[in-house]
């Protein structure tokens, strides 16, 4: 008997691996997980019936939510990663060179499953400049601050992420950054929920003076065409060379992300 997992797109589509077993099925505090070993996209993280990570593809969106913050600052010493349990965005985060590297994690399980069935993606774990805190993004941006860098690498704002793409957690952020600073988030599928960029967008666009949206194509995640929020009080442009080595991510790229097709743009206008 084959075994599938499929990710309802809308109640009408859906994507399937055909995987080889269930490795883990957790309902954490906060979500529903589950791990699966599928035959071409190598272990996957499932939360809420949501494709979060595989292994064949993470590096797309890790790269993408990661370098464009990091080269638009000139130098970004401390990083605040919110949600990213998987430790894939401090992986890359690793790569500038950076003194800190905190994340904040809301759910402990996602951690552990993913030092268990995930270790090329966990292994920034292992950096002693990487601090990991179990708790709520939203709580600790009211508390700490003196950041170059932040990343919000969430969940889709449903649950335990919807306060992460609101006004009031904006303020707190700007209020959590050094000045200069800069802020990255993923928003989702341009082509099924036009509505979240643009809503992060203009939310971001009252708290900064720049906000620009980007893109990056994801294989496993809804339509293939994922979506980014970058947001400063400097102009956002590359500050800097990319001197480490990417598979998804080059410098021309970069400026390329934010060049959005029409429908994306008009999106925005409704
Ligand atoms: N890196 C992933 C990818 O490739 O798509 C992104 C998913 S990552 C596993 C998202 C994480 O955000 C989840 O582990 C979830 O627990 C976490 N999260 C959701 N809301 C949060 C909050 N308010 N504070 C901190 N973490 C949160």
């Amino acid at each position: 008997m084959e075994l599938w997992f499929d990710e309802m797109h809308t109640p009408n589509v859906r994507l399937g691996f055909r995987i080889k077993r269930e490795l883990e099925h957790v309902r954490s505090e906060y979500q529903d997980i589950h791990v699966f070993e599928t035959y071409d996209y190598g272990n996957l993280l499932v939360i809420d019936g949501t494709v979060q990570t595989t292994e064949r593809d993470e590096y797309i969106y890790h790269e993408m939510i990661v370098h464009v913050p990091m080269l638009t600052h000139p130098n970004p010493r401390r990083v605040l990663i919110i949600g990213g349990g998987d430790g894939g965005a401090a992986r890359e985060a690793l790569k500038h060179d950076p003194e800190e590297v905190h994340v904040v994690e809301i759910d402990e399980m996602v951690v552990k499953l993913s030092k268990k069935y995930f270790p090329g993606i966990a292994r920034a774990y292992e950096d002693p400049r990487v601090n990991l805190h179990i708790g709520d993004g939203i709580e600790f941006v009211k508390n700490n601050g003196d950041f170059d860098v932040i990343i919000i690498d969430s969940t889709d704002p449903v649950g335990p992420a919807a306060g992460l793409f609101e006004e009031e957690f904006y303020r707190n952020l700007k209020n959590a950054l050094r000045p200069g600073g800069v802020v990255a988030q993923q928003c989702g599928s341009p082509f099924y929920n036009p509505g979240e960029a643009c809503k992060a967008r203009s939310e971001l666009q009252k708290v900064f003076k720049y906000a620009r949206l980007y893109l990056a194509y994801i294989p496993t995640y809804p339509s293939g065409m994922w979506s980014f929020v970058i947001a400063s009080d400097e102009v956002i442009k590359r500050r800097r060379d990319t001197k480490f080595s990417t598979r998804y991510y080059t410098d021309a790229l970069y400026d390329s992300s934010m060049v959005l097709p029409k429908f994306v743009e008009e999106s925005c206008k409704d």
